[in-house]
């Protein structure tokens, strides 16, 4: 089978599975997450399809998301067990796999850490979680227009304004932090100290 035509057919269950809203939202972070691949160089139908799935577990109910895990073996950590909507990302990659017949695993670490990124993360998976972010039908966030543009300067600090932007947000609500968005972030904070430190030596010859 063609590679696109499973696309097709990907967009076409997402329209029947999600509500109207979060379909809308799946559609921009597929072509966000198309354009972002033409800027760094990433496959394109690799990043459409990983957007076009990120969240097709999103409208599932808690109950099936938890029924779903313990059948399959699919560990839950106390913050999933309190906050069942953080499990769409892994119910999610569970679905691309056993459903829609997704293999390449770097798409499929792509779903399943868009939520809470992990630490060294590949391109794709930068790509799923910052579209995920900035794709034109999110409205509310701190500093959204100057992430966007970021995101196609320089995609390690969108990247990384996102997490710092998140944990903020996060504390503001009082809202449970994943420990994996936190050890994320204490990755990437180094990683660009790092970068630029680096940057700036290189400029000193
Ligand atoms: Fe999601
Ligand atoms: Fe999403």
């Amino acid at each position: 089978m063609h590679k696109s035509s499973n696309l097709r057919k990907i967009r076409k269950s997402m329209e029947k599975t999600l509500d109207p809203k979060r379909f809308e939202h799946t559609l921009g972070v597929a072509y966000t997450a198309a354009a972002l691949a033409m800027c760094y160089g990433e496959d394109i139908v690799k990043a459409e399809t990983a957007g076009m799935l990120h969240d097709c577990a999103k409208c599932m109910s808690n109950e099936k998301k938890l029924s779903i895990c313990e059948k399959h073996n699919i560990s839950i950590n106390d913050i999933e067990y309190k906050n069942p909507f953080l499990l769409h990302a892994k119910v999610g990659s569970y679905i691309a796999m056993k459903k829609y017949n997704v293999h390449d695993r770097d798409t499929i670490n792509a779903i399943l850490n868009h939520t809470t990124g992990r630490p060294n993360m590949s391109l794709l998976e930068k790509i799923i979680f910052v579209a995920d972010y900035i794709e034109p039908g999110r409205k509310q966030a701190p500093n959204l227009s100057e992430i966007r543009r970021q995101a196609f300067l320089d995609l390690d600090e969108a990247l990384f304004r996102i997490l710092g932007d998140t944990l903020v947000y996060l504390d503001s609500v009082k809202g449970d932090v994943d420990p994996m968005t936190q050890k994320t972030y204490d990755f990437y904070k180094e990683y660009m100290e790092n970068k630029r430190r680096e940057a700036a030596h290189g400029q000193h010859g």
